[in-house]
């Protein structure tokens, strides 16, 4: 069993500590064959990338995959985008979509949402649900409509750590996912997907990444946690895209 690639890096362009090319160095001392650099999308208030540093970066990993070409391996600019909208939008518009080699989706709290009724009920009601579990039904399959929403107006690869920071229906996602051909990602440094939801969105056909969500160079390819959890859930190999045997 083998892992040929890490599809959710992070660098100094958002919160991460290292730099792109500390991140392709540390990819290639793992034995990867591709790796995604993925910042936050711009929406983040404190440490999303600036829009006009993803077109930086573009130019900075074209000149990095000339000069590591004979060292085997590719390296992939992607985004973390977040949603910011009910109505499914995100926060990265066709400028960037069409310079990215990857895009990934997720929640995170601290972004600057689409209206204030949106960022009342993303950044309000969702962190209530621990303490008025009356609303923790009805705030999930919110949550959840907006993301299926997104992945149908964008052309997402990966659902990022689905149900860490916003609860989610993780059958109603594993089939939306599973019909758009999108995948949803196993993280080592986040607790989701579970072993249990691993489970659950195994019966809808859906596919998996497991990635590392590193945040420093020392941290990329390392999925322990994650490939655990994998096997735990008894998840078959031919699952998982970015293993092989
Ligand atoms: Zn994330
Ligand atoms: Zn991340």
């Amino acid at each position: 069993m083998r892992v040929i690639g890490d599809y959710h890096t992070h660098t100094t362009y958002s919160h991460g500590k290292g730099t792109i090319r500390e991140n392709v160095e540390a990819a290639i001392k793992k034995g990867l064959k591709e790796i995604a650099i993925c910042d936050h999308g711009p929406a983040h208030y404190l440490y999303g990338v600036k829009k006009e540093n993803i077109f930086k970066m573009r130019e900075e990993i074209d000149l990095l995959n000339k000069e590591y070409e004979n060292q085997g391996i590719r390296i992939l600019l992607g985004v973390e985008a977040n949603v910011i909208g009910y109505d499914g939008t995100i926060d990265v518009d066709d400028d960037i979509i069409n310079i990215i080699d990857i895009l990934l989706l997720g929640y995170h709290y601290g972004i600057t949402p689409k209206s204030i009724k949106d960022g009342l009920f993303m950044y309000l009601m969702n962190p209530l649900t621990k303490v008025l579990p009356i609303y923790k039904r009805k705030i999930t399959e919110k949550n959840t409509e907006a993301l299926i929403k997104a992945i149908n107006r964008y052309p997402v690869k990966i659902i990022t750590h689905p149900g860490s920071k916003a609860k989610l229906n993780i059958e109603r996602i594993g089939k939306a996912a599973f019909e758009k051909g999108v995948a949803l990602e196993i993280n080592s440094s986040h607790s989701q997907l579970s072993i249990e939801n691993i489970k659950i969105a195994l019966k809808t056909g859906v596919e998996f990444y497991v990635n590392s969500d590193a945040h420093t160079p020392e941290d990329v390819g390392n999925m322990e946690e994650g490939i655990n959890r994998i096997k735990e859930a008894g998840a078959p190999i031919n699952r998982i895209k970015n293993i092989i045997y």
